[in-house]
């Protein structure tokens, strides 16, 4: 059993799609392993009229699949509380410091609170702001913590504005940004194969590394969402967060030790050395596609889309080279692509090392040796490594090194929200993005943004299920390279 944790976790938007699919069947899990045991209460909380038994039932719904033995269910369920608050309601939130108390007797909590925002994002400031006005942040727990989900700002001031907001009221070690893609198993991999092999740490610079590939591929297009997406596009919706999180754990420097303090210092080292494009450097280092109909006309266009508008000049993808100004990485273009409609659904990182000089003649034909990691939607990792051929001359060719995370390896996975869930609990930040890496972020898509707002594009310019427009292959064929995932 581990240690148990202690703590009254308050979910806002308790009735809403991600708590019922995601969040309830976490914490259950994390009460299954034996982290949560028998100090612990959960508050859950939303605009709706429930009654406590409606409320129990309705997590009983949620957590039905991963139920195995009832009465330990019920056990869990009846550390559930629900609390009707419309988040703005100053007067309202009385009532659940009075809950909130009451819990912390019964299960003796120690003060410890955990408040998990799962609402609209206009909501974020509001329910900080009274948190600590009306006395719902203790003076005598062990820990107060804020988990907040994205999206964090639609722009860098508004970013700014809401962390200016939080920062009110809880320190930035108080604060877990959730970017779910950091939860994600084979993310946390790239730091586990890049420091756990000195091969691979060795090699993690501009002297080895040619280039580095970031793809984030979807099949669907924007389905019932384009009131939202229209307005973000896959810029502010994928590359902002998931893809420069996952740019932080490649282009990082070495942590000092593997903790949340060092690895986000060590991401920052990164990070603050990124180049912010000015006006031309966003025309030469970034593209912008929207999708067109499908090669048979089976599938619309973006702009026939529902909700989307006739003129919409939204980007559905976006390809891009990133460069850093460090020692490290000088000279090396790190290449992001993400869209929806393409070919497959697909999440990798593909590093580009070096060909070496072939000491067998020309005729040999060395490669570039590529390690691939590979995210979504199976988990693996690829090694393209030369190799001799088997041919009577002294050639070479590349063999790939291939393993696949094994059905008993995707099954003892936790989910990254279950993972979230516990590393918030236990106070460890190492996998939430911090707020100097998102204030970048912002920084860096704003000014790509800028530019496209001010500029013009013809669209459609690819065609769905294809891999995007031409104007991303030539962007790397512009360096002499080219998309390892076809
Ligand atoms: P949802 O619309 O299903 O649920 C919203 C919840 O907020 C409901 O419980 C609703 O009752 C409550 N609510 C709305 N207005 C309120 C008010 N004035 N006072 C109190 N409660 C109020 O939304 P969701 O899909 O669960 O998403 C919640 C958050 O999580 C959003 O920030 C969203 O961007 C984020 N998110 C969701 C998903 C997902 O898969 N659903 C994935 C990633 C991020």
């Amino acid at each position: 059993m581990p240690a148990e944790i202690t703590t009254l976790l308050t979910f806002f938007g308790g009735t809403g799609d991600l708590a019922k699919r995601k969040l309830y069947p976490s914490v259950y899990n994390l009460f299954k392993k034996g982290y949560l045991q028998e100090h612990f209460a959960i508050v859950g909380t939303s605009r709706a009229d429930l009654t406590e038994e409606e409320f129990h039932e309705m997590v009983r719904t949620s957590i039905h699949d991963s139920i195995e033995d009832e009465a330990n269910a019920e056990e869990f369920i009846a550390h559930f509380r629900y609390i009707k608050l419309d988040v703005a309601d100053k007067d309202g939130y009385a009532d659940m410091l009075a809950l909130n108390n009451e819990l912390d007797a019964k299960f003796n909590l120690k003060g410890n609170r955990i408040y998990y925002m799962s609402v609209a994002p206009r909501f974020f400031s509001t329910i900080a702001k009274l948190l600590k006005s009306e006395g719902l942040i203790t003076e005598n727990g062990e820990f107060n913590r804020l988990m907040i989900e994205k999206p964090f700002g639609s722009s860098y001031e508004t970013a700014e504005q809401l962390n200016n907001d939080l920062n009110e009221v809880f320190d930035e070690d108080q604060i877990f940004r959730i970017d779910h893609y950091l939860g994600k198993e084979m993310v946390q991999n790239i730091a586990a194969v890049r420091f756990g092999n000195p091969l691979f740490d060795a090699a993690w610079n501009k002297d080895y590394i040619q280039n580095i590939q970031v793809t984030l591929s979807e099949v669907l297009g924007v389905e019932e969402r384009a009131g939202y997406y229209d307005t973000a596009g896959a810029l502010r919706d994928m590359v902002q967060n998931h893809t420069m999180q996952i740019i932080g754990w490649l282009a990082m420097e070495k942590p000092a030790t593997f903790t949340d303090k060092d690895i986000r210092a060590a991401k920052n080292v990164a990070f603050n050395a990124l180049s912010i494009y000015d006006e031309a450097g966003v025309k030469k280092n970034f593209v912008r596609g929207q999708y067109g109909e499908n090669a048979d006309g089976t599938q619309k266009k973006y702009l026939d889309e529902d909700d989307v508008p006739a003129d919409s000049q939204n980007n559905t993808f976006v390809a891009g080279r990133l460069q850093f100004r460090s020692s490290r990485w000088e000279g090396v273009p790190f290449y992001i692509r993400t869209g929806k409609r393409l070919k497959t659904k697909q999440t990798r990182v593909d590093v580009v090392f070096k060909k070496g000089t072939s000491i067998f003649g020309d005729a040999a034909g060395l490669d570039n040796p590529v390690l691939s990691i590979l995210i979504d939607p199976v988990g693996g990792i690829d090694f393209k490594i030369n190799a001799k051929d088997t041919t009577t001359e002294f050639q070479t060719r590349t063999n790939t090194l291939h393993w696949e995370v094994s059905p008993l390896d995707v099954e003892r996975t936790p989910e990254p929200y279950e993972r979230m869930i516990h590393d918030a609990m236990d106070g460890n930040g190492s996998n939430f993005a911090d707020w100097n890496g998102v204030a970048i972020a912002w920084k860096f898509v704003d000014a790509i943004q800028k530019v496209w707002d001010e500029n013009h594009e013809e669209f459609p310019n690819y065609v769905s299920g294809s891999m995007g427009p031409k104007a991303s292959d030539d962007l790397l064929a512009e360096d002499g390279n080219e998309w390892i995932y076809k």
